[in-house]
């Protein structure tokens, strides 16, 4: 594996950077596996793999001694888990150290394809918290969609927007997640084949886009609001310099920076790098293999300043907004509640044919945003009503809001990867009509029972396909 040359160069007096260790590192071939927990589904002692110590950053990330075939555990589709990269996990610690988590919170999670962070950041919301998970490009809003929807909360809202369209959520959100498109260094460990790709003029491309980006979200963030940026690329421009261009770029007609850098609590065993950018004194946090277990990785913080800016007064909430959404009737209402653990939490829209259920305290905030976004998925889907009895949705089914009641047949490993080939079964099920599929007592989706006949209702597009 050859580095960039370019790269190496624009890191020699990068703080933490050692050129031999690095590239030795690199040559290494070691590959790093962790996987985060979901708390909502999973206990370590259920988990099928040996793990090899905790992320030490990270209260639910571990590693696990090689790279097990992800796709044969049914515990993966059902969401009891994500395997994500270590370094990026400590988006927890950092939201931990400056947030007061204990508050409810509007979160937004802006490059959030394919929901790394967004189902971290959901873990460790409170149930009050709203997250806002968005994805601007449209072909990878399915794989956010469905990275949701398996991690089974319901106060995610799943949105398909440029960042430019959140200027219009002025002084909305407690918290912007910006993890942002980069030139992917960082990764080069774990995919070499990405080093053909990188160039320096990429680099430029993507701090230019980084800066967009940054400045098109930033009037969304309320004041004395966080801001998490990160990225998985080595290179100064789109870190350090970054950091730089925002502080500069922010300031009051007063001239005062609107952008305060956040620094972060750090122990020595973790390997991480503190930097401060050359402009402003921004810190920035560097991850580099060798010194941390994980991959490259870099995040800072900032506050937004408590000053004023002439336009506090959010244009949403100068309007009356209008209702668009249809409510349930109250028998439809009585069709659906037993399938709830806490029916009266939530509150009941349709869309087209579909029923959902969104926590009752986000019903103003889904008002404000469907005149302004572009939703793909709120709360959790329920079903569709059909004469009087609902034809459940598999959201329904992998939701953490399914009641505990509803009928379940648990299967072994091999039932269960045969459902999730969507495949016929053959298994005894005492129930008829619809019932929810366990492992491990996890539930995988619907199946229907029609006296002998067994329907697998596990969707389509998400079957397994090997063998
Ligand atoms: N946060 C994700 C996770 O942890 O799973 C990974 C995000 S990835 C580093 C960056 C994301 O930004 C990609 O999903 C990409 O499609 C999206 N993106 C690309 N161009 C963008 C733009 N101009 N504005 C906002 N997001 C963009």
């Amino acid at each position: 594996m050859e580095l960039p040359p370019a790269l190496l160069q624009s890191l020699q007096n990068v703080k933490g950077f050692n050129q031999e260790a690095f590239i030795q590192v690199h040559q290494s071939g070691q590959q790093i596996t962790s996987i985060r927990l979901n708390p909502e589904k999973l206990k370590i002692q259920n988990l099928k793999f040996k793990t090899e110590g905790h992320v030490l950053w990270s209260s639910l990330g571990y590693y696990l001694p090689s790279r097990p075939s992800f796709t044969l555990d049914p515990l993966f589709h059902a969401g009891a888990y994500y395997v994500q990269e270590a370094s990026s996990m400590f988006l927890e610690e950092v939201i931990k150290q400056k947030v007061d988590l204990s508050k409810p919170l509007k979160i937004l999670d802006l490059c959030a394809a394919p929901g790394g962070k967004s189902t971290l950041i959901q873990s460790i919301i409170s149930k009050e918290s709203l997250l806002v998970s968005n994805e601007v490009i449209k072909t990878r809003v399915n794989i956010l969609s469905e990275n949701i929807t398996k991690w089974g909360a319901a106060n995610v809202i799943v949105t398909n927007n440029d960042p430019k369209d959140f200027e219009k959520l002025k002084n909305y959100f407690d918290v912007i997640v910006v993890d942002a498109p980069c030139s992917g260094s960082g990764l080069f460990k774990k995919d070499p084949n990405a080093i053909g790709e990188w160039s320096q003029a990429n680099v430029a491309l993507c701090a230019q886009r980084q800066q967009r980006i940054l400045a098109d979200i930033l009037p969304s963030l309320k004041a004395g609001g966080c801001l998490f940026y990160s990225t998985c690329s080595f290179s100064p421009q789109e870190d350090e310099d970054v950091l730089d261009w925002l502080m500069h770029e922010f300031y009051t007609d007063d001239k005062i920076a609107t952008m305060e850098s956040l620094r972060f609590m750090l122990e020595v065993d973790w390997g991480i790098v503190e930097t401060v950018s050359d402009k402003t004194n921004a810190y920035g946090y560097r991850f580099y293999p060798g010194k941390v277990k994980g991959e490259g990785f870099f995040i800072a913080g900032f506050k937004k300043a408590d000053v004023e800016d002439g336009g506090s007064q959010t244009a949403h909430r100068n309007k009356k907004i209008k209702k668009t959404f249809e409510k349930l009737s109250n028998t439809q209402i009585q069709i659906v509640q037993p399938y709830l653990l806490h029916a009266n939490d939530f509150f009941f829209i349709k869309q087209n044919e579909d029923v959902m259920a969104i926590p009752m305290q986000l019903e103003k905030e889904l008002e404000t945003l469907q005149h302004i976004l572009y939703i793909k998925k709120a709360g959790v889907k329920l079903g569709t009503i059909i004469r009087n009895e609902l034809v459940p949705a598999h959201e329904l089914a992998v939701s953490n809001i399914i009641n505990t009641n509803v009928n379940r047949c648990e299967v072994d490993l091999e039932n269960a990867l045969q459902y999730l080939r969507k495949q016929e079964l053959k298994i005894e099920c005492p129930y008829n009509g619809w019932v929810i599929l366990t492992y491990k007592n996890l539930p995988l989706g619907w199946i229907k029972v029609i006296g002998n006949r067994i329907n697998n209702y596990y969707p389509s597009a998400w079957r397994i396909l090997n063998k």
